[in-house]
């Protein structure tokens, strides 16, 4: 079995990033799973399937029609759903929202599972997610937990948006981010947690390239 590095922690962690930079350095792959139950909220709205119809949810999920190509050296990702390019507008608050209503979903999170554990491949994957560890790749080689407190991560999402030119609420983002948390860490199909043998990382304070050390040094053990 192809080796497999999961990075696990709520949103803002600075998961993406780190996974981005961590398949760069290694030459891995990168399973970017957040943006799977992001594409099944996406596909959804476009069939005009309601976010509490879990049959037609999971028949969604089974059968994304999705492409991920890697197209730019930095590693970024193009996302194509039934023919689109829809690389930016998966990102927005409102989709990431709906992803995590969906998420929720057993027969969502069950419909995707063999989907993600087909991207293992030689040399590797890199796993960004909140179940990688847990669920998805259990027998993973290195399990990292990414965590910062909620205010930390607002104002990096808060600063991200600026820089994009966009405007955007540091308030309104904090609350967007601790109501993600919440549903993500108490729903009872997965839950957001660290795996019992995660290296856990509060980013609080650590800049990315500090983080990016600690992880390159624990994978090389
Ligand atoms: O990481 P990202 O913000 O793109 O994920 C969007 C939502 O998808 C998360 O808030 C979470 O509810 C869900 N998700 C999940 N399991 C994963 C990845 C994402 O439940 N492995």
């Amino acid at each position: 079995l192809p080796p497999v590095i999961t990075v696990d922690g709520p949103s803002g962690s600075g998961k993406g990033t780190i996974c981005r930079l961590l398949a760069n350095a290694l030459g891995w792959s990168l399973l970017d799973s957040g943006a799977l139950y992001r594409l099944t909220a996406v596909a959804a709205r476009h069939h005009g399937v309601s976010l509490d119809d879990v049959e037609s949810l999971q028949v969604m999920a089974a059968h994304l029609d999705v492409q991920f190509l890697s197209e730019s050296a930095d590693g970024e990702l193009k996302i194509i759903l039934e023919g689109e390019e829809v690389t930016q507008t998966i990102r927005t608050e409102n989709v990431g929202a709906d992803a995590s209503v969906v998420a929720a979903l057993g027969p969502v999170r069950q419909a995707l599972l063999q989907r993600q554990r087909d991207f293992a491949q030689l040399p590797g994957l890199i796993a960004d997610g909140r179940d990688m560890g847990t669920v998805v790749f259990p027998e993973a080689c290195l399990k990292i937990y990414l965590d910062a407190s909620a205010e930390e991560r607002a104002s990096r999402r808060y600063n991200q948006l600026i820089s994009k030119g966009l405007s955007a609420s540091l308030e309104d983002i904090l609350i967007d981010i601790k109501s993600r948390d919440d549903r993500d860490m108490n729903r009872t199909v997965a839950p957001l947690k660290p795996a019992p043998n995660a290296v856990i990382l509060d980013t609080t304070k650590m800049t990315i390239e500090e983080v990016l050390e600690v992880v390159l040094d624990e994978a090389k053990h």
